[in-house]
């Protein structure tokens, strides 16, 4: 054995310069030139199977050099781009650049910021990138939390705290088992996915959930909410945990958060605010009434890989009080000592990991790079983009809009010859709008997803992309409006 080990995946300073700044470089062209390539290439499993060849894990070694160039290829001429300016698909921000940039020194340091002992200065980075978070959405700076990989998981995090602090007082001994009355949770049917998971995987099964209605501007009906709390009491079940969506995914409405603090504050239910999307807009002075009730919230789940144009991943468990996360998730219950000037805080006992990563330092490097006002002004102008986009397909003939809220529009493509006799061709145009955006998000030029409202079939936009101009807008309803004669035709002649 050498005196000095020289390890297989040891990279010299020459060599790690020099691959450093080729590969800075590609990125640096990529982001310059994203807008001139296709959103997507839309190809098929198959085909991206063929590009990386049917081989075996390899025995020796290849040069750095050529796999880095290789990856570049693949990545950059065969992916889906979330950062192009016609993306507006789904739920997912371009990504900061910088956050790119962080993302390679955090691994380079590699923290392990699940004790304070392994990584002190990315604890105290994570710390406060809460606090900001914090006050970026507008609730007091005194919130505690921790950082995750998205939405889903911080949700997941804000409820096993949730059940914690409601749940009879053995539950980590005994389970929800030992409880006799069944507990309950409640959310308007436009509630995200995620609480489906929560209810399998923490043991409480779907029936516990409690799908509560919505009104016509899609709304949780608070009514209804309140109903099926006291029915349940009255029938000898628990209720604990209440969910108001802030942005929900399908259409951007926020509940009447106020509304549900009020309701969660009379029957002692903890109050949750899936805020995944929505909550960064409360940025914005204009939006303050739509979030009233916000800074009444027990926990808030917030995805800074969304709308705060965080490379992915990072999401983020905003709690009141974080002695909540503590009592679920610490092992050690009784050492609460977050509140002392100089204590340590060891994020494993804030949240579900042990190991962590240092998802922290691409966040703060953004939040401080524009600041508040930067942010306000990203937002502002995805929202102001959004209702550009709403007001040009209402004016538009062949196009009708219809939901706008934050920075997510509906619309659909509805034929010349259609548009007197809607509503005896509503499956038609259903059948349509579906064909159109398979369409469009196979060819490329447009990304767009799809939203059911009141049984309509729409094309649904999410602008939480700070590379979209109203340009893009523009072009957007030229590309619709021609698939979609394109498609029509196709289907007449079927
Ligand atoms: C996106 C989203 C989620 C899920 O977040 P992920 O980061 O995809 O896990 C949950 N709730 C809402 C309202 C969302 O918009």
């Amino acid at each position: 054995m050498e005196k000095h080990r020289k390890a297989p995946l040891e990279i010299s300073s020459k060599e790690y310069k020099s691959l450093g700044y080729k590969l800075i470089e590609s990125i640096s062209e990529f982001n310059e030139t994203i807008a001139n390539k296709p959103v997507t290439t839309g190809e098929k499993p198959k085909q991206l199977q063929g590009l990386l060849g049917n081989k075996s894990f390899p025995e020796s070694g290849m040069p750095a050099e050529t796999l880095l160039s290789k990856a570049t290829d693949l990545l950059f001429n065969h992916s889906l781009f979330n950062g192009h300016p016609k993306f507006m698909g789904y739920i997912t921000g371009s990504a900061a650049p910088i956050g790119a940039l962080g993302d390679m020194l955090a691994a380079t340091v590699n923290p392990n910021v699940g004790a304070f002992a392994l990584g002190p200065m990315a604890t105290e980075i994570e710390k406060q990138t809460i606090q900001w978070l914090a006050e970026f959405i507008g609730v007091s700076s005194d919130y505690g939390g921790v950082l995750v990989s998205g939405g889903n998981m911080a949700n997941f995090t804000a409820f096993l705290a949730a059940r914690t602090a409601k749940a009879p007082s053995d539950i980590k001994e005994n389970g929800i088992n030992s409880n006799s009355k069944k507990l309950m949770m409640y959310c308007s049917k436009s509630t995200h996915t995620w609480i489906d998971k929560a209810a399998i995987l923490f043991g409480h099964g779907t029936n516990a959930i409690r799908w509560i209605e919505t009104d016509a501007d899609n709304k949780m009906n608070l009514e209804a909410l309140e109903l099926a709390i006291t029915t349940d009491i009255i029938d000898g079940h628990e209720p604990f945990f209440v969910v108001g969506t802030a942005g929900d995914v399908s259409t951007g409405t926020v509940d009447d958060l106020e509304g549900i603090a009020a309701i969660c504050k009379l029957y002692h239910l903890w109050f949750h605010i899936d805020g995944a999307y929505g909550v960064p807009a409360n940025i914005l002075p204009e939006l303050e009434m739509a979030f009233k009730g916000i800074k009444d919230a027990d926990s808030i789940a917030i995805d800074p890989h969304k709308w705060l144009y965080s490379p992915l991943e990072a999401g983020c468990t905003l709690v009141k009080n974080p002695k909540h996360l503590v009592d679920a998730y610490s092992s050690h219950p009784e050492y609460y000592n977050f509140a002392t000037e100089n204590a340590e805080q060891n994020f494993y006992e804030y949240g579900l990991q042990n190991s962590r990563g240092f998802r922290a330092l691409k966040i703060w490097l953004m939040l401080q790079q524009v600041g508040r006002k930067g942010y306000r002004e990203m937002i502002n102008e995805d929202i102001e983009l959004s209702r550009l986009l709403y007001r040009l397909s209402d004016k538009h003939p062949e196009l009708e809009a219809i939901t706008q809220n934050l920075s997510i529009t509906t619309f659909r493509y509805i034929p010349t010859e259609i548009s007197k006799d809607i509503k005896d061709n509503e499956a038609y145009l259903n059948k349509l709008n579906e064909a159109l955006v398979n369409n469009l998000q196979q060819g490329g030029k447009v990304f767009v997803s799809n939203a059911i409202v009141h049984n309509t079939y729409c094309l649904r936009s999410c602008i939480v992309n700070f590379r979209t101009s109203k340009k893009d807008i523009e072009e957007i309803i030229d590309i619709v409006v021609t698939e979609g004669r394109k498609l029509h035709k196709e289907l007449l002649s079927k």
